[in-house]
């Protein structure tokens, strides 16, 4: 293969004037800024419309629920109308409640914060550690990596079925990998949950920027997704679905906005009435900007048509494996196969390259942005990398030779806008 770590030396080191004369970053050779960010699954740069919008909103930034003032009462009813427009997106269900949270890993860890005693979890060893790692406080099963859709829903629907004792439960699942792109059976994962007494939540973060994805018609009871991924990178995420559970829940944090009513006892202590709306769990100062670009960037989508994107994005996807396929060094990860219905997201490894080097070689050489690693997603690249778990991965892995096994992957990501 014609890369070369040796084109990074060959990089200069130029100012971005927008950040500052003593921020600098190497640039590809001959000085000129050309990159491609194909990390999309990552992070996902901004559409111009959050940016604007953000900026037209930035002169009457306020103090949100606490303020007698114009830009109080104005940035309350833009935070409230975001709420709305996320339910909208998300085609909610009348009584759901969608709480503004930080990211999709602070969504899940609110929901765990809020199971029911005893409830048991049910998770596949295939998902990002934000779905895997949260329910620390719950007896969790984990699931082993299915090979097709139809196996997963079996899985599922045997372990449910033979949990002793046969009471709460949650599931959680992913809707599209950030590993392999590929799209999980919800729908069908959620009836399976249902009929078996349990709860479903869908880890939306790579779903929601590339699918509708409708509450109600997949019947999930509640969906996690972070702005930063949905072209809103303003540190807010969201987790909405059914009230019960969140009403009934201890606040995730307690404080301010939170509560209701605070007094004083007579024996010194303090007794509180907390919120049964969302406003339970965002105590604080709530992260006004970043639900507003997250409902600016919902608006965007909408109004953009998911048929378009996706079709657009199928395109890009057939060209760049069939571009992988043309390399017969290239290996690329799949769970569900070729076929599988998937988004924007493609790992893969190359033989005889450690893929931190190749990674570090396509920005060097040709200004290209990927990632590399294990996504966090361990179990599920080793998984599909059929390395040792005892083996060490991630970044600074040693080289893999000719005919060995990577021990970490490479992957290629994009959406609206690439
Ligand atoms: N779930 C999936 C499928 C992801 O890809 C990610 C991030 O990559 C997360 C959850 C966690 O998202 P965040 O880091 O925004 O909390």
């Amino acid at each position: 293969m014609s890369v070369s770590t040796a084109a990074a030396d060959q990089s200069v080191c130029a100012p971005l004037p927008v950040l500052g004369a003593d921020v600098t970053v190497p640039l590809v050779t001959g000085g000129e800024v050309a990159y491609a960010a194909l990390d999309y699954a990552a992070s996902a740069p901004a559409l111009q419309r959050v940016w604007d919008d953000v900026a037209a909103y930035a002169p009457y930034y306020g103090s949100v629920h606490r303020g007698a003032g114009y830009l109080s009462q104005l940035s309350t009813d833009l935070f409230e109308n975001s709420r709305r427009t996320v339910a909208g997106f998300l085609d909610c269900r009348e009584g759901d409640q969608v709480v503004f949270t930080r990211s999709t890993t602070d969504s899940l860890n609110l929901l765990a914060a809020a199971l029911p005693a005893g409830c048991r979890v049910f998770v596949f060893e295939t998902e990002h550690h934000a779905s895997l790692l949260p329910w620390t406080n719950a007896q969790v099963t984990y699931l082993d990596a299915p090979r097709t859709p139809d196996q997963a829903v079996a899985t599922l629907e045997r372990a449910l079925a033979d949990r002793d004792p046969y009471g709460p439960a949650l599931v959680c699942v992913t809707g599209a990998s950030n590993v392999t792109g590929e799209l999980w059976p919800v729908r069908e994962l959620a009836a399976a949950a249902h009929a078996h007494g349990a709860r479903i939540v869908l880890d939306a973060a790579q779903l929601a920027p590339h699918h509708p994805v409708s509450v109600r018609e997949l019947d999930v009871d509640w969906v996690a997704f972070s702005g930063h991924k949905l072209y809103a990178p303003f540190g807010s995420g969201v987790l909405a679905g059914r009230a019960d559970w969140l009403r009934e829940a201890e606040p995730y944090l307690a404080g301010g906005g939170a509560s209701r009513r605070v007094t004083r006892r007579q024996d010194g202590g303090v007794d509180v009435e907390w919120h049964e709306s969302a406003a339970r769990h965002e105590a604080g100062s709530p992260n006004v900007i970043g639900a507003y670009a997250i409902a600016s960037a919902c608006r965007a989508l909408t109004e953009a048509g998911f048929d378009s994107l996706v079709a657009r994005e199928r395109h890009l996807i057939e060209k760049v494996r069939a571009g992988l396929a043309e390399v017969p060094e290239v290996r690329v990860l799949s769970l569900f196969g070729d076929d599988a219905p998937r988004v924007g997201v493609i790992s893969f490894v190359v033989d005889g390259w450690n893929s931190s080097h190749f990674a570090a070689a396509l920005s060097a050489e040709y200004g290209i942005g990927v990632r590399d690693g294990l996504f966090c997603a361990h179990p599920l690249v080793r998984t599909l990398l059929g390395s040792d778990p005892q083996t060490q991965g991630e970044c600074g892995a040693p080289e893999a030779a000719p005919g060995e096994k990577s021990l970490n992957a490479i992957r290629v990501s994009f959406g609206a806008g690439t």
